[in-house]
């Protein structure tokens, strides 16, 4: 059964389960998550393979993954050149991943394992994805409920697409999925976004998150509230539409008022009053131009972003896959590194 040990890169029909494993700094608690996730991914699927991605680990991880590995030959390794963040770890993994069904997992087991059979079975029904839906947040501060609420909604009225709220990366993925979501290439990766603009036959399953085992949340605060902006500004043009309406009520409020100020001087002649007014004026609406022009910006460094065509990231050592060979075709050209 151990020919698996090394596959070419999507070599779909040998591995039905792919788990794909972000790592960031989580040396502390990778054996605790293998001692859980791999006696299930054995029961649940024929043949399984487990994809850590290190995303540029400072501590042990990669140590640790490796031998783990020398344990159990289906732990797989890609090993990025530096850190590039959970979402663009989670893209690698899932270029490397060969599984008809492909789950993304937290390596700190707040996406519990043992929801896995039953998203499986679910996929045996004949279900493309299916998404593990928080039932309750309750280990969550009530800060992030609250936010997280928030966000779900504000998302849910601006976005083009239906984002389902309270589903993180954690679902089962069917391999046509997994092969369509290798077709977009934007170098934003927000991937709630991205998953739902998929569409495909959807199902979910409900679960309760748990608190991490160890370690901490890489989230401060400052992150989410970018992550949340970068998910509402790639996701809709509306921020840029608004300022048209801005600009049309405010021409026609002008409009009114520039009436009001020729009357009245012809009525009652040139009246020199009207500093402070004017200076409001002025200052209101110069900090409503920057704010326009900030949004532009915003849409602007996006645009930026995406032209230069960088590689999404580098992959410094690949663990337990064969050397890439004439299988390579273009789709999987975007965001690999060549050697
Ligand atoms: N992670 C990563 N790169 C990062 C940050 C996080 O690969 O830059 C991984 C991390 O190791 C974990 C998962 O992404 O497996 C989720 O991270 P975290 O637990 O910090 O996020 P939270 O659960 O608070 O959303
Ligand atoms: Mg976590």
């Amino acid at each position: 059964m151990d020919q698996i040990e090394t596959l070419p890169r999507g070599s779909a029909d040998d591995v039905v389960l792919s788990l794909v494993v972000p790592v960031y700094n989580e040396a502390e608690g990778l054996a605790a998550f293998f001692d859980r996730v791999v006696p299930i991914a054995e029961s649940a699927a024929r043949s399984y393979e487990v994809i850590c991605v290190n995303d540029g680990s400072t501590d042990d991880s990669l140590a640790v993954l490796r031998a783990a590995r020398a344990a159990n030959p289906r732990i797989r390794i890609v090993d990025l050149a530096r850190n590039f963040g959970k979402e663009v770890a989670l893209t690698a993994g899932l270029e490397y991943a060969a599984g008809r069904a492909v789950v993304p997992l937290d390596a700190d087991l707040q996406d519990p394992p043992e929801l896995i059979p039953d998203m499986i079975a679910k996929w045996r029904e004949g279900y493309d994805m299916v998404l593990a839906v928080r039932g309750d947040r309750s280990a969550d501060s009530a800060f992030k409920r609250v936010t997280a609420r928030m966000f779900y909604r504000v998302i849910g009225r601006v976005s083009e697409v239906p984002i389902p709220s309270d589903a993180g990366d954690f679902r089962l993925m069917d391999r046509r999925v997994v092969d369509a979501l290798k077709r977009l290439p934007e170098r934003t990766r927000f991937m709630k976004g991205l998953f739902a603009w998929l569409g495909f036959r959807q199902a979910t399953v409900t679960y309760t998150r748990p608190a991490r085992v160890a370690g901490s949340s890489k989230w401060r605060l400052w992150r989410l509230w970018n992550f949340a902006l970068e998910g509402i500004l790639s996701f809709t043009t509306l921020p840029l539409r608004v300022w048209t309406y801005f600009g049309l009520a405010i021409a026609a409020f002008s409009l009114g008022y520039i009436l009001i100020i020729v009357v009245r001087t012809l009525v009652l002649g040139v009246q020199v009053p009207g500093y402070a007014s004017l200076a409001v004026m002025i200052l209101f609406f110069s900090g409503l131009n920057m704010i326009g022009l900030g949004v532009m910006g915003e849409y602007l460094g996006r645009v930026f972003v995406e032209v230069k065509q960088r590689p999404l990231y580098l992959v410094r050592e690949e663990i337990g896959f064969e050397p890439v060979d004439r299988r390579d075709g273009p789709a999987e050209a975007v965001g690999r590194a060549r050697r």
